[in-house]
Protein backbone atom coordinates (compact mmCIF):
# COMPACT_ATOMS: atom_id res chain seq x y z
CA UNK A 1 0.00 0.00 0.00
CA UNK A 2 2.59 1.91 0.83
CA UNK A 3 4.46 1.55 -2.48
CA UNK A 4 1.04 2.22 -3.94
CA UNK A 5 0.77 5.60 -2.57
CA UNK A 6 4.53 6.89 -3.25
CA UNK A 7 4.10 6.14 -6.71
CA UNK A 8 0.42 8.12 -6.59
CA UNK A 9 2.12 11.06 -5.46
CA UNK A 10 5.33 10.79 -8.01
CA UNK A 11 2.74 10.40 -10.97
CA UNK A 12 0.87 13.08 -9.56
CA UNK A 13 4.14 15.62 -8.71
CA UNK A 14 5.10 14.44 -12.84
CA UNK A 15 1.63 15.74 -13.97
CA UNK A 16 1.97 19.14 -12.06
CA UNK A 17 5.49 19.27 -13.63
CA UNK A 18 4.48 18.49 -16.91
CA UNK A 19 1.35 21.02 -16.55
CA UNK A 20 4.48 23.94 -15.54
CA UNK A 21 6.26 22.69 -18.34
CA UNK A 22 3.31 23.31 -20.76
CA UNK A 23 1.89 26.75 -19.17
CA UNK A 24 5.37 28.15 -19.74
CA UNK A 25 5.64 26.78 -23.52
CA UNK A 26 2.40 27.78 -24.21
CA UNK A 27 3.11 31.68 -23.29
CA UNK A 28 6.36 31.35 -24.64
CA UNK A 29 5.06 30.16 -27.91
CA UNK A 30 2.59 32.33 -27.92
CA UNK A 31 4.49 35.44 -27.45
CA UNK A 32 7.67 34.19 -29.72
CA UNK A 33 4.51 33.71 -32.46
CA UNK A 34 3.83 36.86 -32.11
CA UNK A 35 7.23 38.12 -32.69
CA UNK A 36 7.48 36.11 -35.46
CA UNK A 37 4.62 36.78 -37.43
CA UNK A 38 3.13 33.44 -37.46
CA UNK A 39 0.08 34.35 -36.91
CA UNK A 40 -2.55 34.75 -39.66
CA UNK A 41 -6.19 36.10 -40.62
CA UNK A 42 -8.16 33.85 -42.56
CA UNK A 43 -11.85 35.29 -44.19
CA UNK A 44 -14.50 33.41 -44.26
CA UNK A 45 -18.03 35.09 -46.68
CA UNK A 46 -21.36 36.09 -45.16
CA UNK A 47 -23.67 35.64 -48.30
CA UNK A 48 -26.64 38.19 -48.15
CA UNK A 49 -29.63 35.77 -48.86
CA UNK A 50 -31.87 39.22 -50.50
CA UNK A 51 -28.55 40.11 -52.73
CA UNK A 52 -26.90 36.51 -53.35
CA UNK A 53 -23.56 38.79 -52.23
CA UNK A 54 -21.20 38.69 -49.58
CA UNK A 55 -21.20 41.45 -47.67
CA UNK A 56 -19.19 40.74 -44.89
CA UNK A 57 -16.23 38.59 -44.30
CA UNK A 58 -15.74 36.53 -40.71
CA UNK A 59 -12.09 36.85 -39.77
CA UNK A 60 -10.76 33.93 -38.15
CA UNK A 61 -7.26 33.27 -36.56
CA UNK A 62 -4.44 30.87 -37.65
CA UNK A 63 -1.21 29.93 -36.17
CA UNK A 64 1.21 28.86 -38.41
CA UNK A 65 3.79 26.99 -36.43
CA UNK A 66 7.26 26.43 -37.66
CA UNK A 67 6.70 22.99 -36.11
CA UNK A 68 3.69 21.36 -35.37
CA UNK A 69 2.19 23.21 -38.39
CA UNK A 70 -1.43 24.86 -38.62
CA UNK A 71 -2.90 25.13 -34.95
CA UNK A 72 -6.36 25.79 -35.18
CA UNK A 73 -7.83 28.74 -32.98
CA UNK A 74 -9.50 26.59 -30.37
CA UNK A 75 -6.14 25.31 -29.20
CA UNK A 76 -4.27 28.92 -28.88
CA UNK A 77 -7.39 31.35 -28.09
CA UNK A 78 -8.03 29.85 -24.66
CA UNK A 79 -4.43 29.35 -23.85
CA UNK A 80 -3.74 33.11 -24.97
CA UNK A 81 -6.88 34.16 -22.56
CA UNK A 82 -4.85 32.23 -19.71
CA UNK A 83 -1.68 33.55 -20.29
CA UNK A 84 -3.14 37.08 -21.05
CA UNK A 85 -2.02 37.32 -24.13
CA UNK A 86 -5.40 37.78 -25.89
CA UNK A 87 -5.34 41.36 -25.97
CA UNK A 88 -2.10 41.74 -27.02
CA UNK A 89 -3.14 38.88 -29.89
CA UNK A 90 -6.71 40.32 -30.40
CA UNK A 91 -5.36 43.54 -31.00
CA UNK A 92 -2.80 42.03 -34.11
CA UNK A 93 -5.66 40.39 -35.25
CA UNK A 94 -8.55 43.19 -35.36
CA UNK A 95 -4.97 45.55 -36.94
CA UNK A 96 -4.87 43.45 -39.80
CA UNK A 97 -8.59 42.46 -40.72
CA UNK A 98 -9.26 46.27 -40.59
CA UNK A 99 -6.17 46.93 -42.76
CA UNK A 100 -7.03 44.17 -45.26
CA UNK A 101 -10.81 45.29 -45.46
CA UNK A 102 -9.31 48.68 -46.35
CA UNK A 103 -6.96 47.70 -48.54
CA UNK A 104 -9.63 45.76 -50.75
CA UNK A 105 -12.32 49.06 -50.52
CA UNK A 106 -8.67 51.21 -52.00
CA UNK A 107 -8.46 48.32 -54.12
CA UNK A 108 -12.07 49.16 -55.91
CA UNK A 109 -13.43 46.21 -54.66
CA UNK A 110 -17.05 47.16 -53.18
CA UNK A 111 -17.00 48.10 -49.20
CA UNK A 112 -18.05 45.02 -47.16
CA UNK A 113 -17.64 44.93 -43.47
CA UNK A 114 -15.55 42.88 -41.34
CA UNK A 115 -16.68 40.60 -38.66
CA UNK A 116 -14.03 40.01 -35.54
CA UNK A 117 -14.33 37.81 -33.09
CA UNK A 118 -13.77 39.29 -29.46
CA UNK A 119 -13.38 37.64 -25.89
CA UNK A 120 -14.80 37.87 -22.88
CA UNK A 121 -11.38 38.92 -21.42
CA UNK A 122 -10.85 41.80 -24.04
CA UNK A 123 -14.56 43.39 -22.44
CA UNK A 124 -12.33 43.39 -19.17
CA UNK A 125 -10.07 45.87 -20.40
CA UNK A 126 -11.49 49.48 -19.68
CA UNK A 127 -10.44 51.35 -22.66
CA UNK A 128 -11.35 48.62 -25.28
CA UNK A 129 -13.20 51.30 -27.01
CA UNK A 130 -10.55 53.67 -27.12
CA UNK A 131 -8.31 50.97 -28.80
CA UNK A 132 -10.58 50.16 -31.28
CA UNK A 133 -11.20 53.52 -32.46
CA UNK A 134 -7.56 54.11 -32.64
CA UNK A 135 -6.79 51.01 -34.40
CA UNK A 136 -9.79 51.95 -36.84
CA UNK A 137 -7.94 55.46 -37.34
CA UNK A 138 -4.64 53.66 -37.80
CA UNK A 139 -5.69 51.41 -40.64
CA UNK A 140 -8.45 53.97 -41.93
CA UNK A 141 -11.10 52.12 -41.93
CA UNK A 142 -14.16 53.96 -41.35
CA UNK A 143 -16.33 51.97 -37.70
CA UNK A 144 -19.76 51.04 -39.86
CA UNK A 145 -17.22 48.18 -41.52
CA UNK A 146 -16.43 46.65 -38.44
CA UNK A 147 -18.53 44.34 -36.49
CA UNK A 148 -18.38 42.79 -32.86
CA UNK A 149 -18.40 39.30 -32.40
CA UNK A 150 -19.27 38.30 -28.86
CA UNK A 151 -20.28 35.04 -26.59
CA UNK A 152 -24.04 34.73 -24.82
CA UNK A 153 -20.78 34.39 -22.18
CA UNK A 154 -20.10 37.75 -22.42
CA UNK A 155 -23.09 39.26 -20.78
CA UNK A 156 -23.13 36.64 -17.89
CA UNK A 157 -20.19 38.83 -16.63
CA UNK A 158 -20.60 42.12 -15.70
CA UNK A 159 -23.87 43.33 -17.68
CA UNK A 160 -24.05 47.02 -16.91
CA UNK A 161 -20.54 47.53 -17.59
CA UNK A 162 -20.77 45.47 -20.39
CA UNK A 163 -24.17 47.06 -22.07
CA UNK A 164 -22.42 50.30 -21.25
CA UNK A 165 -19.52 49.52 -23.57
CA UNK A 166 -21.73 47.77 -26.43
CA UNK A 167 -24.02 50.99 -26.52
CA UNK A 168 -20.76 53.31 -26.54
CA UNK A 169 -19.37 50.88 -29.24
CA UNK A 170 -22.48 50.93 -31.86
CA UNK A 171 -23.03 54.64 -31.12
CA UNK A 172 -19.59 55.21 -32.59
CA UNK A 173 -21.01 53.38 -35.52
CA UNK A 174 -19.96 49.36 -35.19
CA UNK A 175 -22.23 46.33 -35.20
CA UNK A 176 -22.70 44.04 -32.71
CA UNK A 177 -23.86 40.46 -33.35
CA UNK A 178 -24.10 37.35 -30.72
CA UNK A 179 -22.20 34.49 -31.75
CA UNK A 180 -23.09 30.83 -31.06
CA UNK A 181 -26.85 31.70 -30.50
CA UNK A 182 -28.58 29.35 -28.02
CA UNK A 183 -25.78 27.42 -26.94
CA UNK A 184 -25.08 29.54 -23.39
CA UNK A 185 -27.21 29.36 -20.47
CA UNK A 186 -28.41 32.83 -20.22
CA UNK A 187 -32.69 33.23 -20.97
CA UNK A 188 -34.21 34.62 -23.95
CA UNK A 189 -35.23 37.81 -22.39
CA UNK A 190 -31.29 39.47 -21.85
CA UNK A 191 -31.35 39.61 -25.90
CA UNK A 192 -34.07 42.08 -25.00
CA UNK A 193 -31.17 44.11 -23.08
CA UNK A 194 -28.74 43.79 -25.55
CA UNK A 195 -27.26 46.29 -27.93
CA UNK A 196 -26.69 44.11 -30.56
CA UNK A 197 -27.62 44.25 -34.27
CA UNK A 198 -27.24 40.87 -35.40
CA UNK A 199 -27.67 36.76 -34.17
CA UNK A 200 -25.26 33.76 -35.26
CA UNK A 201 -27.10 30.98 -35.24
CA UNK A 202 -25.11 28.64 -34.15
CA UNK A 203 -23.91 25.29 -36.18
CA UNK A 204 -24.59 22.91 -33.64
CA UNK A 205 -28.60 23.52 -34.43
CA UNK A 206 -28.03 24.06 -38.40
CA UNK A 207 -26.08 20.99 -38.58
CA UNK A 208 -29.20 18.15 -38.52
CA UNK A 209 -31.64 20.92 -39.88
CA UNK A 210 -33.71 20.35 -41.90
CA UNK A 211 -33.55 16.43 -41.54
CA UNK A 212 -34.09 16.63 -37.82
CA UNK A 213 -37.18 18.28 -36.76
CA UNK A 214 -35.98 19.53 -33.12
CA UNK A 215 -33.23 21.50 -34.40
CA UNK A 216 -35.55 22.63 -37.37
CA UNK A 217 -37.98 24.10 -35.20
CA UNK A 218 -34.70 25.63 -32.78
CA UNK A 219 -33.23 26.99 -36.20
CA UNK A 220 -36.66 28.97 -37.35
CA UNK A 221 -38.16 29.73 -34.16
CA UNK A 222 -34.13 31.77 -33.61
CA UNK A 223 -34.56 33.57 -36.94
CA UNK A 224 -38.17 34.37 -36.29
CA UNK A 225 -37.80 35.64 -32.68
CA UNK A 226 -34.43 37.80 -34.28
CA UNK A 227 -36.81 39.40 -36.92
CA UNK A 228 -39.40 40.07 -33.77
CA UNK A 229 -36.64 41.93 -32.51
CA UNK A 230 -35.91 43.86 -35.24
CA UNK A 231 -32.23 41.78 -35.66
CA UNK A 232 -30.76 40.47 -38.53
CA UNK A 233 -30.27 36.18 -38.27
CA UNK A 234 -27.53 34.92 -39.80
CA UNK A 235 -26.98 30.79 -39.52
CA UNK A 236 -23.58 29.22 -39.92
CA UNK A 237 -21.97 25.85 -40.61
CA UNK A 238 -24.10 25.90 -43.24
CA UNK A 239 -22.77 23.28 -46.15
CA UNK A 240 -25.55 21.65 -47.61
CA UNK A 241 -28.20 23.02 -50.23
CA UNK A 242 -31.26 21.74 -48.12
CA UNK A 243 -29.93 23.22 -45.18
CA UNK A 244 -29.84 26.49 -47.15
CA UNK A 245 -33.13 26.01 -49.16
CA UNK A 246 -34.91 25.49 -45.74
CA UNK A 247 -32.98 28.87 -44.07
CA UNK A 248 -34.31 30.45 -47.38
CA UNK A 249 -37.78 29.64 -47.31
CA UNK A 250 -37.59 31.00 -43.30
CA UNK A 251 -36.56 34.43 -44.31
CA UNK A 252 -33.31 33.72 -42.85
CA UNK A 253 -31.12 36.53 -43.71
CA UNK A 254 -27.51 35.34 -44.33
CA UNK A 255 -25.32 32.14 -44.18
CA UNK A 256 -21.96 31.33 -43.45
CA UNK A 257 -20.26 27.92 -44.10
CA UNK A 258 -18.67 25.64 -46.23
CA UNK A 259 -21.67 25.02 -49.00
CA UNK A 260 -20.06 28.65 -50.53
CA UNK A 261 -16.57 28.81 -48.93
CA UNK A 262 -14.10 27.81 -45.89
CA UNK A 263 -12.14 30.32 -44.84
CA UNK A 264 -9.14 31.62 -46.78
CA UNK A 265 -6.27 33.75 -46.72
CA UNK A 266 -6.59 37.10 -47.43
CA UNK A 267 -5.55 36.78 -51.43
CA UNK A 268 -8.26 33.98 -51.82
CA UNK A 269 -10.70 36.12 -50.16
CA UNK A 270 -9.99 38.83 -52.46
CA UNK A 271 -10.07 36.40 -55.61
CA UNK A 272 -14.16 35.50 -54.05
CA UNK A 273 -14.33 39.81 -54.04
CA UNK A 274 -13.38 39.57 -57.35
CA UNK A 275 -15.27 37.23 -59.05
CA UNK A 276 -18.61 38.47 -57.42
CA UNK A 277 -18.01 41.78 -58.63
CA UNK A 278 -16.16 41.28 -61.49
P1 LIG B 1 -16.62 30.66 -34.33
O1 LIG B 1 -16.48 32.11 -34.08
O2 LIG B 1 -17.94 30.04 -34.03
O3 LIG B 1 -16.18 30.43 -35.84
C1 LIG B 1 -16.78 29.52 -36.71
C2 LIG B 1 -15.96 28.26 -36.82
O4 LIG B 1 -16.67 27.33 -37.64
C3 LIG B 1 -14.62 28.48 -37.50
O5 LIG B 1 -13.70 27.57 -36.93
C4 LIG B 1 -14.92 28.07 -38.95
O6 LIG B 1 -13.77 27.66 -39.65
C5 LIG B 1 -15.88 26.94 -38.74
N1 LIG B 1 -16.77 26.74 -39.89
C6 LIG B 1 -17.17 27.67 -40.78
N2 LIG B 1 -18.04 27.13 -41.68
C7 LIG B 1 -18.19 25.84 -41.34
C8 LIG B 1 -18.97 24.75 -41.91
O7 LIG B 1 -19.69 24.89 -42.89
N3 LIG B 1 -18.87 23.56 -41.27
C9 LIG B 1 -18.08 23.36 -40.17
N4 LIG B 1 -18.05 22.15 -39.63
N5 LIG B 1 -17.35 24.36 -39.61
C10 LIG B 1 -17.40 25.59 -40.19
P2 LIG B 1 -12.25 28.03 -36.52
O8 LIG B 1 -11.72 29.00 -37.53
O9 LIG B 1 -11.48 26.79 -36.22
O10 LIG B 1 -12.48 28.85 -35.19
C11 LIG B 1 -12.93 28.21 -34.03
C12 LIG B 1 -13.29 29.20 -32.96
O11 LIG B 1 -12.12 29.89 -32.48
C13 LIG B 1 -14.21 30.31 -33.45
O12 LIG B 1 -15.52 29.84 -33.47
C14 LIG B 1 -13.96 31.37 -32.40
O13 LIG B 1 -14.71 31.10 -31.23
C15 LIG B 1 -12.49 31.18 -32.08
N6 LIG B 1 -11.71 32.19 -32.80
C16 LIG B 1 -11.24 32.15 -34.07
N7 LIG B 1 -10.57 33.28 -34.37
C17 LIG B 1 -10.65 34.07 -33.27
C18 LIG B 1 -10.16 35.39 -32.94
O14 LIG B 1 -9.54 36.09 -33.75
N8 LIG B 1 -10.42 35.85 -31.66
C19 LIG B 1 -11.13 35.12 -30.76
N9 LIG B 1 -11.35 35.64 -29.55
N10 LIG B 1 -11.60 33.89 -31.03
C20 LIG B 1 -11.36 33.37 -32.27
CA1 LIG C 1 -17.47 33.92 -34.64
CA1 LIG D 1 -19.96 30.89 -34.14
CA1 LIG E 1 -18.50 28.28 -32.36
Amino acid sequence: AKERGRNHYQLYNHAIGAQVMEYVAIENGIRQALERSEFQVFYQPQINLATGEIDCVEALARWLHPELGWVPPNQFIPAAEEHGLIVRLGEWILRTACSQTRSWQKNGLPHIRVAVNFSVKQFQSPNLCDRIMQILAETDLEPQYLELEITESLVMQDQNTVIKMLRQLQSLGMRVSIDDFGTGYSSLSYLRLLPVSKVKIDASFVRETPQNNEDAAITSAIIAMAHNLNLIAIAEGVERKEQLEFLRSHNCDAVQGYLFSRPVPAHEATLLLQAQFK
